[in-house]
């Protein structure tokens, strides 16, 4: 795993009155907690992945109190865990990144959502949305509306969201409609205090089992007709449910202010945003004591329509902020409204963009321009107007000083044992000519970055093989795509290998074995060879693979460049029709790292010897054509001046990050590039004879070097 979280998992522990400080998204591990949750499940993924992690590591506790935790392979059979909550009074959570997540839970929320729950079932979502967000930009909004699932959207900081969760469970209960709790980013990764209570053990948990299952009923089946009398349930009764509890227990906020004929409706989600343009615009302090009133929608679905009418009854104008497109709260509110006969004029979408993050500048000129138009009757417009432009002028000068920087897109790390494998493919296709790529999700998806530049779709997490099989049939050359394994577990043997397999499929997949989920933070997996899966054996891809018939079958340890180029050619050109898989063997080179770094220590404590292995450039060899950077792309290769004064390029050399993986000696070679790399090792606590051979090599060897003339 990425990091340690012993310290958090020890703040689970505290009890009534004492005080929790940190991360938002671990705020809500002890809040799960402290509302008797019985079970809890997920996929890791950004920027909700802690959760899960803590919970993990938490094993010891969570037993303790009868709390069963579950690794789930992907987010459906997460989803699908809720339906614990269907007939048994049993609360609980899991968790996922959204909107990718939510879209591979959407069968099971919707067969969740139909018959609904009796026991509080609560989905906590990180909303990647924005541009520090790594998935499409769609809003969660739109599977709450579709399924009838009421969204959270809690201000960012502690306490609320604690109270959000607690609220979320019991909302859930009193409406029989499971809940989401939508964190987005910012939420996520808000530090924090908040006064915790003592944990609460679940009334039915491991620990104290039901003596007999629910009795059968078919009408709390998905099932027509079940169906039909669901739909009317939502509608006539889960909504109302659900706007009643919402209004009795104020999960939305009301902040007065002292202009009475305009104000605002913001997301909790956004409020900090926008609690920050307005006090930069001398609206509001720093703690939040707004001029202009506040509606804070902390529910983001339903909308409290009554809650929304007594806010902008007497107001004039009143803006929704409400990031993403489409803009669902912005219409809702204008249709309450108008049923209202309330004359109150909406701004929005207009003030603010149609789409996009809405981050602080974005806030602060939306703000701006709303009071500009709306022209509050006791706030100077002009003076607003003026700090804004002296804010936007100050901020063109400084990113106007930033003009020279290169842009950094992201990439593999050093060493990375994934990097080789598209140096192979760049070189195979010199021989094979150009073959379609198809991508990934995953680390590997960075190789769509220069200097690789490939990957001609990505179509989601474990679906390239899939992606891929319509293109195979029309294209001149088989197509390779490209898999990690983790996504090879989280769907891509059945979406992709077994429909290959079914529909005698003729393409090229390369899964990378790099023995984790590397993309978000090193969890395990079915195949992973660690600590969870001590005292079980680990799920061996190539006996898979070769258990639901796949024949053409090699693994390759990826820092072979040359052993992978000569197999991808092999499977692209082979004779033989069907599925060819090329299982790319490689530790993730972080994780790696980290093991081996603390391991070293140990040895290194106990006087052991140590050797490091690095790689280095020789200078009066390396010819300064840069192709060994161009086909590694490794960051710890860059350039510096030439030492010879008759050349004038640049040579290579090598950096101290160096992890000495040995790409860029493998891809000099396998290319026929320059022979400049060496290699060399740093041996700590030498044995006697490496010290007498050192001893020798320092004598001998300056010897044998040419004598200046
Ligand atoms: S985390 Fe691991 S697999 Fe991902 S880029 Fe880094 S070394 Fe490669
Ligand atoms: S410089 Fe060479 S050996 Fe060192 S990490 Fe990069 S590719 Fe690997």
């Amino acid at each position: 795993m990425e990091r340690s979280f012993a310290k958090e998992v020890e703040a689970l522990r505290l009890g009534d009155g004492e005080v929790f400080r940190g991360e938002g998204i671990l705020a809500v591990t002890k809040a799960l907690l402290q509302s008797g949750v019985s079970y809890v499940g997920g996929y890791q993924g950004a920027p909700v992945s802690h959760l899960l992690d803590v919970m993990v590591e938490a094993k010891e506790l969570l037993g303790e109190l009868g709390v069963h935790v579950e690794t789930c392979t992907n987010e459906a059979s997460a989803a699908a865990m809720l339906g614990a909550s269907v007939n048994y009074p049993l609360r609980g959570a899991v968790t996922w990144k959204s909107i990718v997540g939510t879209n591979v839970a959407a069968d099971a929320l919707s067969n969740l959502a139909s018959p609904g729950v009796i026991g509080g079932a609560l989905i906590v979502i990180g909303e990647d949305y924005g541009e520090g967000a790594s998935v499409i930009q769609e809003r969660s909004h739109a599977f709450a509306m579709k399924s009838s699932l009421w969204l959270l959207d809690p201000r960012p900081d502690l306490p609320t969201i604690v109270r959000m969760v607690e609220h979320g469970f019991a909302l859930s209960e009193a409406s029989h409609t499971p809940v989401m709790l939508e964190l987005r980013i910012r939420a996520c990764h808000v530090t924090g205090e908040f006064v915790t209570k003592d944990n609460v053990r679940p009334a039915h948990s491991n620990l104290a089992p039901f003596a007999t299952p629910a009795k059968f009923d078919y009408g709390r089946l998905p099932h027509p007709p079940s169906t039909y009398a669901h739909e009317r349930l939502k509608v006539d009764q889960r909504m109302p449910a659900a706007q009643a509890f919402i209004r009795e227990h104020g999960l939305n906020e009301t902040m007065p202010g002292d202009v009475s004929d305009v104000g605002i409706i913001v997301l909790g989600g956004l409020y900090n945003g926008v609690n920050r343009a307005l006090s930069r615009l001398g609206l509001a302090d720093v703690f939040g004591v707004s001029r202009l009133p506040l509606y804070v929608m902390n529910v983001a679905y339903p909308l409290v329509p009554e809650e929304v009418k007594a806010f902008c009854a007497g107001k004039r104008a009143v803006l929704v902020v409400e990031e993403g497109f489409p803009d669902y709260i912005e219409q809702a509110i204008n249709a309450e409204l108008r049923r209202a006969d309330i004359q109150t004029r909406i701004y929005g979408k207009g003030c603010l963009p149609k789409a996009g993050e809405y981050k602080a500048d974005v806030l602060l000129a939306g703000v701006a321009d709303f009071i500009a138009q709306a022209r509050p009757a006791c706030v100077d417009a002009d003076d607003v107007r003026s700090r804004a432009a002296a804010i936007a002028a100050q901020r063109a000068k400084a990113s106007a000083s930033l003009a020279d920087l290169p842009p950094r897109p992201p990439s593999f790390c050093t060493g990375c044992p994934e990097r080789p494998v598209f140096s192979a493919i760049k070189l195979a296709q010199r021989d094979l000519g150009p073959l379609h790529i198809s991508a990934d999700i995953g680390c590997h998806s960075f190789a769509t970055f220069e200097p690789f530049s490939l990957g001609n779709s990505i179509l989601g997490y474990g679906m390239s093989l899939a992606s891929s099989a319509g293109v195979a049939p029309s294209a001149a050359r088989r197509p390779v795509a490209i898999m990690g394994d983790g996504g090879f577990w989280h769907n891509g043997l059945i979406s992709g290998v077994a429909s290959s397999l079914f529909n005698q499929g003729d393409g090229v997949l390369v899964v990378m074995q790099n023995g984790y989920t590397s993309a978000t933070g090193q969890q395990f997996m079915p195949s992973s060879v660690g600590p969870v899966a001590k005292g079980a054996e680990p799920m061996d891809i190539e006996r898979t693979l070769r258990a639901i018939g796949v024949t053409w079958l090699r693994r390759v340890r990826t820092y072979h460049v040359r052993t992978m180029m000569k197999t991808l050619k092999a499977a692209v050109r082979s004779a033989e029709r069907g599925l060819k898989v090329i299982i790319a063997d490689g530790e993730c080179q972080l994780a790696r790292q980290r093991r081996v770094r603390a391991e070293n220590a140990e040895r290194l404590k106990r006087g052991e010897r140590v050797v490091r292995t690095r790689y280095g450039v020789d200078e009066t060899l390396c010819t300064g054509d840069h192709s060994c950077i161009r086909l590694s792309g490794c960051p710890s290769l860059t350039i510096k001046p030439n030492p010879d004064p008759l050349r004038t390029e640049p040579i290579t050399t090598v950096v101290e990050s160096c992890v000495g993986c040995g790409l860029c000696g493998e891809v000099a070679h396998a290319a026929v590039l320059c022979p400049s790399f060496y290699r060399a090792e740093v041996v700590r606590n030498p044995r006697w004879w490496e010290r007498a051979l050192f001893m020798l090599r320092r004598a001998v060897v300056p010897g044998l070097a040419p004598r200046a003339a």
